[in-house]
């Protein structure tokens, strides 16, 4: 089975929702979006300088996160596959994540792309609900909660993420377009490109892509 991955797509194309199920085939999930909030919830410095950025939609600069990458995957649990979720997002930090595989000797095996229009990310963002505890994602029409504002799986409280607002939104659309989408190409040039429809039902496409990892 294909056990490095690097899951990619615009901001809302589904890429969190997809990860928190693949976790079940023993994948470690590596969010670069998820160590930063858990740095904020922490206070600690790398939380407060990423949160400047993250709350404007800007990317947190390019060394910190290559750094806070690089320590996650040289951790022992990464030794049997990892699900890179939201790194890398720019060229920088893809030639950075290329010497990082080798120094690690676990080179990617693929790349899955998830493709989908922008009125359908704009929608699920802007509805996009998420469990300040866990992380579990809800969305306010098309994926509620058993009880309102309460987490199925653990209870917990829902929340906006603070980037989850129009103009957030329309500054981490623009990034995604100019630095993150010419990435497509460098992995398409490597031949680890997929590309998978983000608009699919969560367990539709989570059963598309396990039947393409296995295979
Ligand atoms: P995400 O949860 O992946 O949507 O990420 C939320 C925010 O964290 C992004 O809008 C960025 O501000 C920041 N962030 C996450 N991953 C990266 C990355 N690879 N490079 C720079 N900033 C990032």
């Amino acid at each position: 089975m294909k056990r490095s991955i690097i899951l990619m797509g615009p901001p809302g194309a589904g890429k969190g929702t997809l990860a928190k199920k693949l976790i079940s085939l023993g994948l470690v999930h590596i969010s670069t979006g998820d160590m930063f909030r858990e740095a904020i919830k922490a206070g600690t410095a790398l939380g407060q300088l990423a949160e400047q950025f993250i709350k404007r939609g800007d990317l947190v600069p390019d060394e910190v996160t290559i750094g806070i990458v690089k320590e996650r995957l040289s951790q022992e649990d990464c030794a049997n596959g990892f699900l890179l979720d939201g790194f890398p997002r720019t060229l920088v930090q893809a030639e950075a994540l290329d010497e990082i595989t080798k120094e690690i000797v676990r080179p990617i095996d693929v790349v899955l792309n998830l493709d989908c229009d922008e009125k359908e990310l704009v929608r699920r963002i802007s509805g996009r609900r998420v469990c300040k505890v866990c992380g579990a994602p809800y969305h306010i029409d098309t994926l509620k909660p058993k009880v309102d504002g309460v987490c199925d799986l653990c209870g917990g409280p829902l929340y906006q993420r603070n980037d989850d607002n129009e103009e957030a939104l329309k500054v981490r659309l623009e990034h995604y377009t100019h630095q993150t989408k010419p990435l497509l190409e460098f992995y398409q040039v490597k031949g680890l490109l997929h590309n998978f429809n983000g608009s699919l039902r969560s367990e539709v496409l989570f059963d598309e892509i396990v039947e393409f990892l296995k295979s």
